[in-house]
């Protein structure tokens, strides 16, 4: 499948693409987790993003079209792949439109997320995430809480509450999902690709997509 998931910070976008990897082998292409394993290792994409990612801003747009157009042309995405925060700007969307074109792939649709704030605001604040960056396991300490002393079930390794999680940071990146983000909703709708979802279980969300997918 070639889809790309739409919704505000906490969503559930991660969660839902990650169950539909294991479902036919697509790949989960999350701008977030290259941007954050770019920041550990230091690179200069990395020191670049640093900044904007702890508070709470979007990378420049730029920098994000450079890593995903190299990142479509891997091999891996031949069999599918599955949009996660990105495109995340009317730009972004713009220069996505041209290269998918040149790069002759077509999506199956876009699927814009609904999820009532409080729910996105809890899930947020609750959200542990493992932290190694080959991992990046979610938690989530009410409902889903990792082993003893915080540890990832999968690895072993530490979970952490991310920067960018606390009141102060989410609060900044809803602010900037409504400005920048959520005009991609109408901006899908005018090119006839959207489906929305209304659902705050990803189960939910993962079933209405293979639907629609016919599977
Ligand atoms: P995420 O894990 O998708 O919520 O992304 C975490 C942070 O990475 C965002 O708050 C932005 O700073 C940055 N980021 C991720 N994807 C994009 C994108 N497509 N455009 C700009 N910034 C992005």
């Amino acid at each position: 499948m070639k889809i790309m998931l739409l919704g505000a910070p906490g969503a559930g976008k991660g969660t839902v693409a990650k169950l539909l990897t294991a479902f036919d082998g697509s790949v989960q292409i999350s701008t977030g987790d290259i941007l954050r394993a770019a920041v550990k290792a230091g690179t200069a994409l990395g020191k670049e993003a640093q900044g904007f990612m702890d508070r709470g801003e979007l990378v420049p747009d730029s920098l994000i079209m450079g890593i995903m157009e190299q990142r479509l042309q891997e091999p891996d995405c031949a069999n599918g792949f599955l949009l996660d925060g990105f495109p995340r700007t009317i730009p972004q969307a713009e220069e996505l439109k041209t290269l998918m074109a040149r790069l002759g792939i077509k999506m199956d649709f876009v699927v814009s997320i609904e999820v009532p704030r409080e729910v996105i605001l809890d899930r947020l604040t609750t959200r542990r995430t493992c932290s190694n960056s080959a991992c990046q396991e979610i938690y989530n300490v009410k409902s889903n809480p990792p082993a003893e002393g915080g540890k990832c079930k999968k690895c072993g390794s530490p979970t952490i509450q991310r920067a960018d999680e606390t009141e102060e940071a989410i609060s900044k990146r809803l602010d900037v999902y409504n400005e920048k983000t959520a005009p991609l909703i109408g901006f899908y709708e005018k090119e006839g690709m959207l489906k929305k979802v209304v659902g705050t279980s990803s189960d939910v969300v993962v079933n209405a997509i293979k639907a629609a997918l016919g599977k």
